[in-house]
């Protein structure tokens, strides 16, 4: 078991475009972010919360309730569906602050595992939405992109005081 050291906002990996994966030798690297994510009591982490510039992440929206539901997606393609709702998102890059984010309520994706095997479903709920907070990690993007520019530095002027 290793647990990795957590990318915390600011830091410009956070912003990167991450490449697609290409080989099928992830080593420990899954497990390690799956550890990672489960000591840090999160539900989905990234590669590039980890310093992985990398097209990939780990999810389990079910464990905290006693359900766990643990998914690798590598290379996913997201489609949301329905009229977005807004709810409460905390991200473990940018600690202590919670973002209202509207996301849809259903997302269809397709998407490989660490196998090579290609797979697509609809997922809804909980799933629905730590896909596409995490998908937005792949493209560079935090919750806080999400939300409008005066709700943005309210929330971010506190936190960056608070982290230098
Ligand atoms: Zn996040």
């Amino acid at each position: 078991m290793s647990v990795l050291p957590i990318v915390q906002w600011p830091d410009p990996r956070l912003s990167t475009v991450c490449t697609p994966v290409d080989r099928p030798d992830f080593g420990t690297r899954l497990t390690d972010m799956f550890d990672t994510m489960y000591a840090a009591k999160g539900r989905g982490l990234a590669g590039p919360q980890v310093g992985v510039l990398e097209r990939l992440f780990v999810m389990d929206a079910g464990w905290k309730d006693g359900t766990p539901t643990p998914r690798v997606m590598i290379n996913p393609d997201i489609e949301p569906r329905g009229a977005a709702v807004p709810l409460a998102e905390t991200c473990l890059s940018v600690p202590d602050v919670a973002v209202p984010v509207a996301r849809a309520p259903r997302v269809f994706v397709r998407w490989q595992d660490e196998h090579g095997g290609t797979h697509e479903a609809l997922f809804e709920g909980a799933e629905a939405r730590i896909i596409q907070h995490e998908f937005d990690h792949l493209d560079g993007k935090l919750h806080f992109d999400r939300v409008s520019p005066e709700l943005r530095a309210d929330l971010e002027t506190p936190y960056l005081k608070a982290h230098s």
